[in-house]
This record gives structure tokens, sequence and C-alpha cells, in this order.
């Protein structure tokens, strides 16, 4: 007002003020300042109605919610001599949407009441009091509106009218970028929004945020990543330096190059070797390179039974062997005469083998007695054949001294020597045998052959296609005869009766310890049949991770199955019981076992549907074999098994939330449950999910949170368990993925080393985090009571850890040091820690 002179536009009513005029515009002094009002003061008048209208106002469509803060002085009615009858301390705010100007139109009727506008302080005779009130618009439509105030007696004057509506300013959080968004109003009080990745940064999916109706974000969910070769510096992907590598999109820094590799560019996915160096395909790209073995040394020849013409080569390893332990080697044998030399052909036996040999010392026999022999012992290693292949014209086996000896074998001097007469040769390391390049496969080729030509052409077949189940229990399982079973001792409960280890002893041959399941007394001709149906499935299956059917009982009255036995029982309940007892390599092993049987199964076209630690069994070599392979074990008995709305049973929390939702069992599904086994390994039995329910474990499932890594869990192993439960079901990996990358792991356990790190942007929120209020804790000892360690009280003090800011800081190895040995216990402190952490972060995100 005070740049217009006053003159904003604004419209009066009624138009013909006649002595009394309506609203008009004020100059006054305030401060020795001068400033401009819309003022009315008709106090004295009855029925006063005059009104006063802003210009329009046109609204930015997403804005349907607007605030109008006024600035205003109202006169107190009892500083007027008799007046007080009709004098208002009040007026109106007012409203009007439109599509377009309607100039100097005005109807009140179309004008809809906003607020009643009181002052907090009323302006006495002597003393100016200025208020200054917000009111919301809500859920406005149209392309624009008009505000109106409405006097009805008041002494008023309107200082000033803002009106503003509230965004979310643009922002970059999770390497996403969010557009400045306007905030929601009554009907949409968060606004979800999609992000997009910053340049050289991806993501499955896009990060989303929500914008509050107080223009603040929260709750972001999801996270872009720096692509390969770059990494996240200040909410950028930046290139990594020379001498840096990153292979995979993710959150974590550039890796240093590993030895023996080149570092010379920046951006790099992987460090390519230097000169002279190699990769076997099965090493891992991210791995260091390996030079070829030098020469085997020392090569001796001694003879055994020379009558029988045999001999004995022995060697010792090369002196350098590249840096690798997979040093395998190989003899090839020629004959020569003069210095023409052949091969010498397939009459001559070695022991254990020619080729592949671990040791250093291969037997030869039958040789000839006046012959020359030549032998060429040749050390290999993982990259031998991939270095020759990769370099075929440059390549040249490293030369080695070379030891020639010539002597002749003849009957008459075996007894004098005592030595073989040989012509020993010491060379050749690597083999240039040029290989049929449909040879050489790469992890995914193995994948692909294996499942696509070598699929075995056998498919489960349901025994429900059978119109009477006893034929397919005889089609797919051994009958056999009671006399044969020995029952020793009960040691489970099975849903159709007791479980027995016992003794299967069949005539001819040998004794096995096996499992015997039994049908309890009083069962129904139904219940026969699905007992039965177990063992015309699992009849169909042979594969070392898969439990083994040895017959079944079907012809007497007690019908029983009989399986191998599995002498640690349930894999759940084994891992609780050695809690900390076996190093990652091992678990790793297990989930390898499984897999494999997995992937049979899956190749069989069969859809276990409750796959979970508690029916895997787990042998005195630690094998662990899948078993539970009844019909109705899914549907109706299972002790896990929650009723879902069409009436079926999951087990919800080992169950891929499109089975959950519409039934879409498939083998997808079994690789979700598949990495939620691998989590129970990983965490030594613990329950998934704690002792969420089942509604919070869907609910946070949806809103794309998962299981945190387990303590101590490898990040190979904890990415595998992130891509089995991708949403995504044609994403997750498929079981021969799932064999082949746990192989690999295995083959190389420096791959186990990294240690998964905490995201609390993906996890679930971990238990026992704060108070059962939700405050935060005041103390250690009440932090150590929630989680029932208080025991540990003692030990936290004497190591002067005595204020939460001193637990937050404490690492796994601290706990251990302060006197907590106990496996299960020290997973319970460091998880809480974790926890707390957690939601220290989550506040501060909730803070920005
Ligand atoms: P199931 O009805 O298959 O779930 O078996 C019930 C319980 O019996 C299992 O949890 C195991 O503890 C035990 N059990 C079943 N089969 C075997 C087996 N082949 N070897 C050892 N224990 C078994």
């Amino acid at each position: 007002m005070r740049a217009t002179g006053g003159e904003l536009g604004w419209l009066t009513w009624p138009l013909d003020q006649g002595e009394k005029p309506g609203w008009e515009v004020t100059q006054r002094t305030l401060n020795g300042s001068q400033f401009y009002t819309y003022s009315v003061c008709n106090v004295g008048e009855r029925e006063q109605d005059n009104w006063l209208r802003t210009t329009f106002i046109q609204r930015r469509p997403a804005a349907s919610r607007v605030f109008v803060e006024l600035q205003f002085i109202v006169r107190d009615c009892n500083s007027f001599d008799a007046t007080s009858l009709t004098c208002k301390e009040t007026f109106n705010l007012f409203t009007s949407e439109s599509d377009a100007d309607v100039g100097t139109t005005f109807r009140k009727g179309q004008f809809k009441k906003v607020a009643t506008i009181a002052p907090d302080e009323i302006t006495s005779k002597n003393e100016l009091r200025i208020n200054t009130e917000t009111r919301v618009v809500e859920n406005l439509s149209r392309k624009g509106f008009y505000l109106a105030f409405q006097d009805i007696g008041a002494c008023v004057a309107l200082l000033s009218t803002r009106v503003y509506y509230k965004t979310c300013p643009a922002t970059v959080k999770s390497l996403a970028s969010f557009p400045e968004t306007v905030a929601g109003g009554e009907n949409q009080a968060l606004r979800e929004v999609s992000g997009v990745c910053v340049d050289n940064a991806v993501s499955e999916k896009l990060p989303r945020i929500y914008c509050t109706v107080d223009g603040e974000w929260v709750v972001p969910v999801g996270q872009c990543q720096c692509k390969p070769g770059y990494e996240e510096v200040k909410d950028a992907c930046q290139e990594c330096q020379p001498g840096f590598f990153k292979a995979v999109a993710s959150g974590d820094k550039c890796e240093l190059c590993p030895a023996n590799t080149q570092r010379l560019s920046s951006g790099v996915l992987f460090c390519p070797c230097m000169d002279g160096f190699y990769r076997a395909p099965t090493d891992p790209s991210t791995g260091p390179c390996s030079g070829l073995p030098s020469a085997p040394r020392d090569l001796v020849a001694t003879t055994t039974q020379l009558s029988a013409g045999k001999l004995l080569l022995t060697w010792s390893p090369p002196e350098d062997t590249g840096g690798r332990i997979d040093i395998t080697y190989s003899i090839e044998c020629q004959r020569c005469e003069g210095i023409v030399c052949q091969p010498c052909g397939e009459k001559i036996r070695y022991e254990p083998a020619s080729t592949g040999l671990t040791d250093t010392k291969v037997s030869v026999s039958e040789l000839d007695a006046h012959l020359n022999y030549t032998f060429i012992v040749e050390a290999h290693s993982g990259v031998s054949l991939f270095a020759s292949q990769a370099t075929p014209q440059a390549y040249r086996p490293p030369s080695t001294s070379a030891l020639t000896t010539s002597l002749h074998y003849t009957d008459k001097c075996q007894f004098v020597h005592g030595k073989w007469d040989i012509h020993l040769q010491m060379d050749f390391i690597f083999s240039f045998r040029k290989r049929n390049s449909n040879s050489r496969q790469g992890p995914e080729d193995t994948y692909f052959s294996s499942s696509e030509q070598l699929k075995p052409l056998k498919t489960y077949v349901d025994p429900h296609t059978y119109e009477d189940p006893n034929v397919a229990v005889l089609k797919f399982a051994t009958e056999i005869h009671p006399s044969h079973i020995t029952k020793q001792k009960v040691i489970g409960a099975g849903e159709f009766g007791e479980v027995y280890r016992g003794i299967l002893k069949v005539p001819a041959r040998k004794e096995v310890a096996v499992a015997i399941k039994t049908l309890k007394p009083g069962y129904t001709e139904k219940q026969r049949q699905d007992f039965l149906s177990e063992a015309s499935i699992m009849g169909q299956f042979s594969h070392q991770n898969i439990i083994r059917l040895e017959g079944v009982v079907t012809k007497f009255k007690h019908a029983m199955i009989v399986t191998e036995y599995m002498e640690n029982g349930a894999l759940d309940r084994y891992l609780k019981d050695h809690d900390g007892e076996f190093p990652s390599f091992q678990l790793v092993g297990m989930l390898r076992g499984i897999a494999a049987g997995m992937k049979y199964l899956s190749d069989m076209s069969y859809v276990h549907r409750d796959l979970a630690a508690r029916n895997i069994l787990v042998n005195n070599t630690l094998e662990c074999k899948v078993s539970d392979f009844g019909l109705s074990r899914v549907l109706e008995d299972n002790p896990e098994g929650t009723y879902t709305t069409s009436g079926g049973k999951i087990p919800i929390r080992w169950t891929a939330p499109e089975a959950i939702a519409y039934r879409k069992f498939t083998s997808a599904s079994d690789v979700w449950s598949f990495g939620i086994v691998m989590w129970e390994v990983m965490a030594f039995g613990e329950r998934p999910y704690w002792d969420m329910s089942n509604h919070e474990v869907m609910k946070a499932i949806n809103e794309a949170f998962r299981l945190p890594a387990p303590m101590d869990c490898p990040s190979t192993v904890y990415q595998l368990m992130l891509q089995c439960w991708l949403q995504d079901r044609s994403k997750r990996p498929r079981f021969g993925d799932i064999v082949n990358l746990l192989d690999k792991l295995l083959r190389s356990p420096d791959s186990l080393k990294t240690i998964a790190d905490f995201d609390p942007r993906i996890s679930i929120r971990l238990p026992s985090t704060s108070g059962s209020d939700g405050s935060p804790f005041r103390s250690v000892s009440e932090w150590l009571e929630s989680i029932k360690m208080s025991q540990y009280s003692e030990n936290f003090t004497c190591a002067g850890v005595v204020t939460m800011d001193h637990v937050l800081q404490m690492k796994n190895e601290d706990i251990k040091n302060i006197g907590v040995r106990l496996p299960g216990h020290l997973k319970r402190i460091a998880y809480s820690i974790l926890g707390l952490k957690d939601q220290t972060s989550t506040l501060s995100v909730f803070a920005v």
C-alpha cells in the first residue's frame, strides 16, 4: 500500500457510501512513520454490513491450501461513549472461488465464510495494539479466488494481508533430486514425490519421499547409488580416482586396485591386469591378478618294481606359485630315439592320473625296457589356460633349467643301478593345447547350459493327478516289510504321529540308520492318503541335498514312511544350540547345500512353498537337506501358518509378497524364502523379524523395508539376501545363480571378509530401541533392563560406560571386552545398540 500510495484497487461495498462510508483507505502515523490502512469505524450506527474485497488472486494449480495472515487493530468498544449497544469488536473473513477475474461485479451470496476474526489484544484510547492472525483456506480448486472482509459495526484498521502457500523446497537426498513440491492440504496430508537419481547414479526403484502440509520432507524411502566406476562425494557421484575401482552400483567408496593391476585410468569398473598377470575366468574381477607359476623343481624318478616296468616320479612345487593356491600338475610322456620324439601312446598307465594332480608325485607303469622316455611335468594354475588363451602368440612359458639325462634301462642293469635310466626334462609349465572355445565356461554360461541343456527331463508329478493316491505311492516308493524296521527312540512329533529313529535291515543289504514317520491310530482314509502323499513326492527326488526316501509301509495296519536319518535334526534348532560356533565359511557351505537342493527341485518344476530353516535337516557331517513335502502341510497343519482372507494358511514371514497377496507360488517365491533361510542361518536360528506381528511384517515389507544384516554377516551374503527379497520376482536370482554365486564365495574365502553394515534406510527397526513409551533411555541400567540384560550392569559401570552416549560408541569388540561372552547375549546387546543408532539417525533425517 505504501508503494501504490494506498491504491490497491480493492473493491468496497455498498458502492453508495452515503454519510457514513464503509471501508476506506486511511493514512496513519505510527512511531513516526507513515503507513496506510483500510479502516472502518461506524460504531454508533445500526445494521452495518460493509465489505472490502481484494483483487483476483491467481492460484498455482497444486496449491489447494493457502494461508491468510492479517495484521489489524480493533478499538475497544468501551472507549466510545454511549455506543456500546451496537459496537462490535470482531470482523469476518470470506472467500469466493472463480475461474476468472469478475472485475467490479460483487455478489455477497457467492462468498463463503472462512472465520470470524477477533483481536487477542484490543486497542484502547492511549495504546495501539497490533494483532496478527493466520487462517487457512482449504480445498481450493478453481483458477483463483477473492478474499473479502465484512465489517458489522466494529472499529477496525487492516494493516496488512499476506496470502501464501507452503512448499517443500527442491532438495537432493539419498543421491536423488526431488523437485520443489507444493505442500498438500486436508485431503492429502502427505504428498508422495518420486526423485530422480543424480547424474551417474542409478536405482532399481526410484526413491520416494513425502512432503508434509507444513512443507517439510519426511520419510525418504529407497536410495540411488553411484553406478559402477563412480562414488558418492557430497550428494553427487564422482569418477573413481586412478588407482581405484568400483565394480557394482552401491553406496560403497571406490576400492584400491588390488595387487598386480594397472592404475592408470579414472572411473574404472575394475582394474585390468598388469602385463604378465592374469585372472582366471572364475576369479572375481575385483580381486588381484596372478602371475603364472614357475616350473616344478627337483624332478626325480625312482624305480619301485622294476620287473613290472614301473617307476615313481616326484618333484617339488614351483618356487613361485604366482600367488595362487590352485596349482595342479600334468605329466606328458615322450619316447625319443635320437632326436626324434613322439608321444608314448595309450599303453602307459599313470597312478592316480596324468593330469589334474594336486600331489607332487605320480607312478608310471607299463614301461618297456630298452627305451628312452622323456617325462614332462607341467605346473598349472587357474590362470594358465586363461593366460595362454588370452595371448596365444605373445605368450611364451618362462624357461626353466631343463634336466636332460639319458640312460638306458636294460634287464641286466636294473639291480646294479637300482634306478631307471631315464631321459628327464623339466620344462613347460603350461599347456598350450588350444581348447575348443566351447569348453570354456564363465559362471553365467554354467547356469544357462546346466539349466537349459542339462535340465533333468524329469518333472515332478503331483500325486493328486492320480485318481487313486495309493497307486501313486506304489509308483514312486518302495514297499518295505515292517519286520525289516526296528524303531529305537522317539525323536520328534510329526503332523500325523510320532517320528522315530531306527534301523532298516533289508536282506542282502547293509543296515542303515533311518527316521520312521508313523501315522497315529484312528486316522481317516483322507489322513492316510495325505500322510503318504509326502512319500509319493519325496520318492520322485534323488539329490544329495533332498531328504532321501528309503521306502514306505502301506500294506500293513500301521503305515510308515522311512527316510534317511539326519543325526542333527532340524536346522533352526541345531543352529540355536550352536550359536556363534561356526565361521561364516561353514554357514555359507550349508546354504550352498540347501540352494543346490532347491535348484534341483525348481529344475523339476516343484515349488516347495514352505522353505524355512525348520524344514531343513542336518546330518552328522553338517550336510543340509530339504525336507517336508507333505501336500497338506502348507495349507492345514503348519505351526507358522496364518489364515489368509482366502482361507489358506501361509507362513507369512517366510513367504514372498506376491504369494501372500494372490497365491502366486513359484520358484521365485521359493527364492524369497531361501533369502529368509539365509538370514536364519547367518543369525544362528534367530526368528525372522523377531517379535513383530505378521501384520507389522507385511506392512514393513510393503514399505520396502527388509531385515537388516545379521551380526557379522559377510556383505556379499547379505547382498544376495537382498536380491532374493526384490519386490519384482522376475528380478530375483534363480536357484542356479544362487548356487553359482555361493560356490564362488566358497572358492575365494576372502570374499566373506567384509562384514555388512547396518543400513537404517532399508532396515526394519530393530527390537528394544527405546523405552516402552517410545522415549529415549535415560540411563544405561534402564536400557539394560529393557533388553533383559541387567546382569551386565556392573560390567558396564566398571568399564566406565555410564551414559547412553558411551553405549552408542561401543563396537562389538568392546562388548566382548567388558565381559559379555555368551553369543546370544552379545548379539542381543549389539543389536539393541544398532537399533539405538538407527533411531538417532532416523531422528536426524526427520530433523533436516
Ligand atoms: P516333520 O513332520 O517332517 O516336520 O518331522 C518332525 C520332526 O522330526 C523334525 O522337526 C525333526 O526333528 C524330526 N525328523 C523328521 N525327519 C527326520 C529325519 N529324517 N532325521 C532326523 N530327524 C527327523
